[in-house]
């Protein structure tokens, strides 16, 4: 079954992105920028791992997910871009029309910035990767999966905050 995502129009999509910014202008919201801030580094911190680990195993993929995958920007997505000012990507990565994410390239992989794309993209190791890892980088792996798992939670804690901020102010 293909699931159509959230604001996946233009009309919703630069909705909810605006509506996003206003409310992070009108309320203090430095704490949430602040952990927006650390999963940026600790997201960082990753980068050369997975593009060294992408470069051991999707380039002889058959199968590359993106070219299967049914993920779009959830609201920690797009809290995470906009409170750090990352350039929000034109749209969901797919709308009723597309059957693929409009940001894979055969052959070349995403052509979003790690930064910018949903943080599925990011987190998600397949079982391919998995093997390997376990294989030649245990302890890559483990200390990977406490950095996704940290940023998992501050995610969250932006999420509730920006609720609780913009809830109590109505
Ligand atoms: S992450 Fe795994 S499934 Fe996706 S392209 Fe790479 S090797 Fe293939
Ligand atoms: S946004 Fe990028 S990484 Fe995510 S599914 Fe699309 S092409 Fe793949």
């Amino acid at each position: 079954m293909i699931l159509i995502p959230p604001y996946s129009d233009d009309k919703s999509w630069n909705e909810v992105n605006s509506s996003i910014n206003f409310l992070l202008d009108k309320y203090e919201t430095e704490k949430l920028r602040k952990n927006a801030v650390v999963i940026r580094d600790l997201l960082s911190s990753t980068f050369s791992f997975q593009d060294e680990l992408c470069f051991n195993t999707c380039i002889k993929c058959f199968e590359p997910c993106c070219s299967i995958a049914q993920i779009w920007f959830d609201i920690k997505d797009l809290l995470f871009l906009n409170l750090l000012n990352i350039k929000v990507p034109e749209s969901q990565p797919r709308t009723e029309k597309d059957s693929i994410c409009k940001y894979y390239r055969p052959l070349k992989g995403c052509i979003l910035n790690r930064l910018e794309r949903p943080y599925i993209c990011n987190y998600y190791l397949c079982n391919t990767q998995k093997k390997n890892l376990r294989k030649n980088k245990p302890v890559v792996l483990k200390q990977t999966e406490k950095i996704f798992f940290e940023i998992k939670q501050l995610r969250n804690l932006i999420e509730d905050d920006f609720i609780k901020i913009t809830s109590m102010n109505l």
